[in-house]
């Protein structure tokens, strides 16, 4: 190559593209590779594989990005335990983690309101609060503290209240019933003279049918049939009031964060978003084939929990919530935008979308 040419087409390079030929500029073509760890094990639908899962959001990143952001993705166990997402993030261990924000109440009670609050919204209105409402924007406040941000990245819509060998007739029944049930819920149903258990997954199906719980609650038809639930309990009782909608959430090291492009930011939480409307059709899909399956194939009972346990469930989740609230500020600053939102979209919903359900669609 003459060096007139060369000269030519580094000057090209510089200034821009030339005969359609990719402008050439160093903060664009940097390349990152990052790592992205998860609360749940390789293969598990919905979380670790299919639409809108893990390795679909990194697919997602690497397609739009052109490579630029490559995001090596880790089931529970292959590089950190289950959940110890956040203190890795945190240390800048991996750049990111895909999990439930409920999981972190320990190091801050407020993360709780990201992934769902028993009689919450559902996922229209979740929507509305995060990415409208400010929700995202204190899911953010929270987290500065230990260096990271957050976003949703995938939703389950309701889940269900659980899977009972006992039909449950009162709020009696209840009482020394030993019932597998994390988080906020647990509480709840503890007050309520529940022996609460917290099991990882893999865990339920062997310690219900074993009799070592009477109960579980996992996530809704498909995943609760995929574990096998209905071979140990019958009575599936809905909807989910602990559950009304949960949210995924990728969380990021901040410091990582800042050193990505504006480009690849808007990549990374645009793909999130897809990936949070993604998943949620995904399980309207499969959980309305997986529930007539157990109804009609596996002799199972769905129905919903009595009126006066309902209302027991409800008056619990007040008391526990408002200890919440009084013990730290951060959460009462949540609570309170998350609640202010929710009465707003409560009555704008019943005259659209439960009119819709209850009185137009038959
Ligand atoms: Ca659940």
């Amino acid at each position: 190559m003459s060096l007139i040419r060369r000269q030519f087409l580094t000057r090209a390079a510089v200034a821009g593209s030339v005969l359609g030929a990719p402008v050439i500029a160093n903060a664009q073509s940097a390349k990152f590779n990052w790592k992205m760890t998860s609360a749940y094990g390789k293969g598990s639908p919905f979380y670790m594989d299919g639409p809108g899962s893990a390795t679909d959001l990194a697919k997602r990143i690497r397609e739009m990005s052109d490579g630029r952001l490559n995001i090596q993705v880790f089931g529970a166990g292959e590089l950190i335990p289950a959940f110890e997402g956040f203190d890795a993030v945190r240390a800048g261990t991996v750049e990111m983690n895909h999990a439930n924000a409920y999981f972190w109440t320990g190091k801050t009670a407020a993360a709780q309101y990201f992934t769902a609050v028993p009689f919450g919204m559902n996922f229209q209105g979740m929507n509305g609060w995060l990415y409208d409402g400010g929700g995202i924007d204190l899911w953010n406040e929270v987290y500065a503290p230990f260096g990271m941000i957050a976003m949703p990245c995938g939703n389950t819509g309701v889940q269900m209240t659980g899977w009972f060998k006992k039909e449950i007739k009162t709020v009696a029944d209840l009482k020394g019933l030993k019932m597998r049930i994390p988080g906020l819920a647990g509480k709840v149903y503890a007050n309520l003279g529940v022996d609460v258990k917290v099991l990882p997954g893999g865990e339920i199906f062997p310690a219900l049918e074993r009799g070592v719980i009477d109960a579980a609650e996992f996530v809704g038809p498909f995943q609760d049939r995929r574990l096998g639930l209905h071979k140990a309990a019958k009575f599936y009782y809905t909807t989910g009031w602990h559950e009304s909608s949960t949210v995924s959430e990728l969380l990021i090291n901040k410091a990582a964060w800042d050193k990505l492009p504006k480009d690849l930011q808007a990549i990374v939480s645009n793909a999130s978003a897809a990936c949070n409307v993604i998943s949620e059709g995904w399980c309207q899909k499969a959980n309305s084939e997986a529930m007539e399956d157990l109804i009609k194939n596996q002799g199972v009972t769905a129905k919903p929990l009595p009126d006066e346990v309902v209302k027991a469930l409800r008056g619990e989740t007040d008391k526990v919530l408002a200890e919440a609230v009084v013990k730290d500020p951060m959460t009462k600053k949540v609570h309170d935008s998350y609640f202010a939102f929710k009465a707003k979209y409560d009555r704008w919903s019943e005259i659209s979308e439960e009119a819709y359900h209850i009185k137009v669609r038959g």
